[in-house]
């Protein structure tokens, strides 16, 4: 299955909860969800018959589109955590938030996880002073995320960390604005996430 592409708001609705998907807006009272929090739809404001498997299927759903991986990639995230050590809806979560993307929006360069892949992809970024235009590749303790020289005055850049405020401060990442640069000082624990998720309810989905 392709990346959605359609518009994210809906994707809120239908979780039910604010997914960050828009940048900026997501901060205002002009989020979706702030004044239409049901799913969206002729038949959004009934009532549904919450199953087992739809509770599995929509906190794999949410994790899925905030981070904004296709199905097949969010399967391929899944059975590399289950070959790891460790607790493997954790381990997801924490493969997830290593995607380079997800450190350039996590670090404020961009507004969105959405904003920051097509930032990756045009090239923008080095990664230990190497060109990185991957959005899945994975970032490790100690790599040092900087925007390259020519890409350092973007707008897109500047209105991100200007706005990025709100979002607050993750411990385990150090930005250095002026330089347009951030270190990953370790990688983080499921606790350091601020995302709401009940990742043993994905484990189950795919265990089934
Ligand atoms: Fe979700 Fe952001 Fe749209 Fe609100 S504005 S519904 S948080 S994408």
């Amino acid at each position: 299955m392709s990346r959605y592409t359609g518009p994210v708001c809906k994707i809120c609705r239908r979780e039910g909860t604010k997914l960050f998907l828009k940048g900026h807006r997501c901060y205002t009272d002009k989020c979706a969800i702030e004044h239409r929090n049901y799913a969206p739809g002729q038949h959004g404001q009934g009532r549904v018959r919450v199953s087992e498997y739809r509770l599995h299927l929509r906190e794999k759903q949410k994790v899925r589109s905030s981070y904004g991986v296709s199905e097949s990639q969010f399967k391929h995230y899944y059975e590399m955590a289950k070959r790891a050590s460790g607790q493997t809806g954790e381990t997801l979560m924490i493969l997830l938030e290593r995607r380079l993307d997800n450190i350039v929006y996590r670090m404020g360069f961009a507004s969105s996880r959405n904003e920051a892949r097509q930032l990756v992809t045009h090239g923008h970024f080095l990664v230990n002073g190497r060109k990185t235009d991957i959005p899945s590749f994975l970032v490790k303790a100690g790599d040092i995320v900087e925007v390259k020289e020519k890409s350092k005055k973007l707008a897109t850049i500047e209105n991100a960390l200007e706005a990025g405020e709100a979002r607050g401060h993750l411990e385990w990442i150090e930005v250095d604005k002026e330089a347009r640069k951030g270190t990953v000082k370790a990688l983080p624990e499921r606790k350091d996430m601020p995302m709401a998720v009940e990742e043993t309810l994905i484990v189950e989905y795919y265990s089934k």
